[in-house]
């Protein structure tokens, strides 16, 4: 990773720069200047590393979150949300048909992994409802996406028979979807170091997951956004409903947002330890952050709120783990 720009002076102000981001704006990182074959390959190393990590906070900390449904844990993708060089190679290494959704990851502790479903496989319809292969000639993510919502709300009422196609044979399959976080994580190919949630997904860059070494760094990362989920920091009335509409504003009108991320921090560590990760990995994250972003050494504020300094962060974090010790050695309850 090289720098292209210059260092960023101490507590900058940086107005409307990325609104919900978590992290500094970034020199570039990941892998967007590859040949396609090898961004598909590393491409699909990022999707299955952080879908297996997401599903794992996701499932372990559903009681605390403010929104929840029964889920599969799958990650799914298709041919059409693919453009240009890339369509006829994910098409070829992964079975893809339009906007059929085809499984991208499957996590061994997820309905859909137990039920033996695997990358490869296209889910062509669900309880005998057949999903739509659109007509697919652009690239979009729209038609993938209703495919989704379609498994989604199947999912959510209990068990679901699906028919999927694997190397051209089909099978029925049923899926026992368990309560989890709704907030699915997606992966953007942008060469930056940033992280974001808006209250319905959780974003993370591929340049952010090559900075963490393991899953628990990956943890710290994906739990850092989830605790702003479940601190409802930001929540869309689609998603939550009647209770998030106005959730931001009474954020602010606390004055929630100067503490925002210093809390989801703090609730981040609590997430991943409740879902096994190891929570001291995070001081050896923020480390490698502070390395690969020279932005992170200085504390900046933004729209988005008020983000220390990698190093002011590693300190905060100190009695949060002393904490989390202590209540582990006491068998005492895990809530932020
Ligand atoms: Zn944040």
């Amino acid at each position: 990773m090289t720098a292209r720009r210059a260092p960023v002076l101490a507590a900058l102000l940086v107005l409307g720069l990325g609104a919900a981001a978590c992290g500094h704006p970034s020199p570039d990182a990941g892998f967007a200047e590859a040949p396609p074959a090898v961004r598909l390959e590393a491409l699909n190393a990022v999707d299955v590393r952080v879908a297996r990590v997401s599903w794992t906070l996701a499932r372990a900390n559903a009681d605390l979150c403010p929104v929840n449904r029964r889920r599969a844990g799958w990650t799914l993708q298709s041919a059409s949300q693919y453009g240009g060089e890339l369509r006829p190679l994910a098409e070829a290494r992964y079975g893809l048909d339009g906007d059929l959704p085809g499984v991208l990851a499957a996590p061994a502790d997820s309905p859909a992994g137990e039920a033996g479903l695997a990358q490869g496989d296209l889910i062509l319809s669900v309880n005998g409802q057949p999903l739509s292969r659109g007509e697919a000639a652009v690239e979009s993510y729209d038609g993938l996406q209703a495919n989704i919502a379609v498994l989604d709300a199947a999912a959510a009422r209990g068990p679901v028979s699906l028919r999927v196609r694997r190397d051209g044979v089909e099978r029925e399959v049923t899926i026992r979807p368990v309560l989890a976080c709704v907030y699915p994580t997606q992966v953007e190919v942008t060469g930056t170091l940033r992280s974001r949630a808006d209250g319905r997904n959780i974003f993370i860059s591929d340049g952010m997951v090559s900075v963490a070494a393991d899953d628990d760094q990956l943890a710290f990362v994906l739990a850092h956004e989830l605790a702003h989920a479940v601190l409802e920091h930001r929540t869309q009335p689609d998603v939550t409903g009647t209770r998030g509409a106005s959730n931001w504003a009474i954020s602010l009108r606390r004055g929630l947002s100067l503490s925002a991320e210093a809390d989801a921090d703090k609730a981040g560590l609590f997430l991943l330890t409740r879902a096994g990760f190891d929570p001291w990995r995070s001081v050896e994250f923020l480390t490698s952050y502070e390395e690969a972003d020279r932005g992170a050494r200085y504390a900046q504020v933004n729209s988005g709120g008020v983000y220390e300094s990698a190093s002011s962060r590693r300190r905060a974090l100190q009695p949060v783990l002393a904490d989390i010790a202590a209540r582990r050695a006491a068998n005492r309850a895990l809530i932020p």
